[in-house]
């Protein structure tokens, strides 16, 4: 079925409207029409091949909301009408290790990403929800329970929210723990809410002065604007758990030092450029780690958006019409975004 979609020919190219084709649903099938689709750093990095290895035509977007208007005959789980969410992975191979395990983003062949990925589907990739309507395996749709005006706010939740929400649960976050969270960006803003709503004493670390007081409605009891270094250096031995969610290169000692003996900081942002070696003494001598954490399974995303449902938790969004896309990424690369863009996807049929 031919669909309108926005998406780029080339790292240096703007993103242009693009009619794309979607498959017939088969016997497991859910088509979704889209209602909006929210803008992570990784669709920038993606899209301007930042990481190279981008398959052009390039139509990112991987935080999907939207309505199902047709299911294959096999669907018990969704009906036509039923509010659903899709977020980073489209498919899996359901018979590894990790996937019986519901890790499917850990899939030991490989799971298949909602854009970029290949697939038997025209164009040989998966194209994402920058788009009007996406077909999607039954098993990574996932149901959406907020109210429904809060549903453009529950798009960021696909990404945002579960990058964060799984690290928290892994690392065990919740009361008499005290936790940072570095980068206030799309990431940032969901992990200080979840990790405030686990019960955690969070405190946000951030670059910019101007987000301070934003971070404290965001849930953090302590805020620390990095570039001042008595800041930082008061909180030095203190913390449990940090998830850094920074999108650049940067030093990674600043936080080591503030982890306990024993600590963890998980790292989440996939910079263009690698960070800087670490001091790998500050590990040894404190027992400290470094770690990383890919998005979450699709039981995981269930758990969050069921979570974030009954706490009422939403995305801080900013919504634009797709045609201002190139302009939300200008902001982004500036940590302009309060706190995250979301494409209302009725713009694609203008
Ligand atoms: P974002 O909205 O652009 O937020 C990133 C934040 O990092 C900025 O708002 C800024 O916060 C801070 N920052 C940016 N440049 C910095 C610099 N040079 N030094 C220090 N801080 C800086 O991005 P996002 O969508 O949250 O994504 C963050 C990263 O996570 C991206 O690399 C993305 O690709 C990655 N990601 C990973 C996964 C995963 O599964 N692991 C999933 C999704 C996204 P302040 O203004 O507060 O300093
Ligand atoms: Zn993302």
């Amino acid at each position: 079925m031919v669909t309108k979609a926005y998406g780029a020919y080339a790292g240096d190219k703007p993103l242009e409207p693009i009619d794309i084709e979607r498959r017939q649903p088969g016997p497991n099938d859910v088509q979704i029409e889209i209602a909006y689709c929210g803008v992570c750093h990784s669709d920038l990095h993606q899209v301007r091949s930042e990481w190279g290895g981008t398959i052009y035509p390039c139509v990112p977007g991987h935080e999907i909301v939207g309505h199902v208007s047709a299911v294959g005959s096999e669907v018990t789980k969704f009906k036509v009408g039923d509010t659903v969410g899709v977020g980073c992975m489209v498919d899996s191979c359901q018979r590894c290790i990790s996937c019986d395990d519901g890790e499917e983003q850990y899939c030991e062949h490989g799971f298949t990403g909602t854009y970029n990925f290949p697939t038997q589907d025209a164009p040989g990739h998966t194209l994402g929800g920058y788009s009007q309507r996406i077909v999607v395996r039954d098993r990574f749709v996932l149901k959406v329970s907020h109210p429904a005006e809060q549903l453009a706010a529950v798009a960021p939740l696909l990404c945002a929210g579960i990058t964060t929400y799984s690290p928290l649960r892994h690392w065990n976050v919740g009361p008499g723990k005290k936790v940072g969270i570095v980068g206030i960006g799309g990431l940032g803003h969901m992990g200080i809410k979840l990790a405030h709503a686990m019960g955690a004493h969070t405190v946000a670390f951030t670059t910019s002065e101007s987000k301070r007081e934003d971070a404290k409605a965001l849930g953090a009891e302590g805020v620390i604007v990095t570039r001042n270094p008595e800041e930082m250096e008061a909180h030095a031995g203190s913390f449990d758990f940090i998830l850094n969610t920074v999108a650049a290169s940067h030093d990674l000692d600043a936080y080591t030092r503030l982890l306990k003996r024993n600590g963890t900081m998980t790292l989440v942002g996939v910079p263009e450029h690698p960070h800087p070696t670490p001091d790998f003494s500050s590990l040894i001598f404190k027992r400290r780690s470094i770690a990383g954490s890919l998005i979450g399974g699709i039981a995981e995303t269930q758990e969050m958006l069921d979570f974030c449902a009954e706490k009422g938790i939403v995305a801080d969004i900013e919504m634009i019409p797709v045609q201002k896309i190139d302009e939300a990424y200008e902001r982004m690369q500036k940590s302009d975004v309060r706190y995250r863009f979301v494409i209302d996807s009725a713009s694609l049929a203008a």
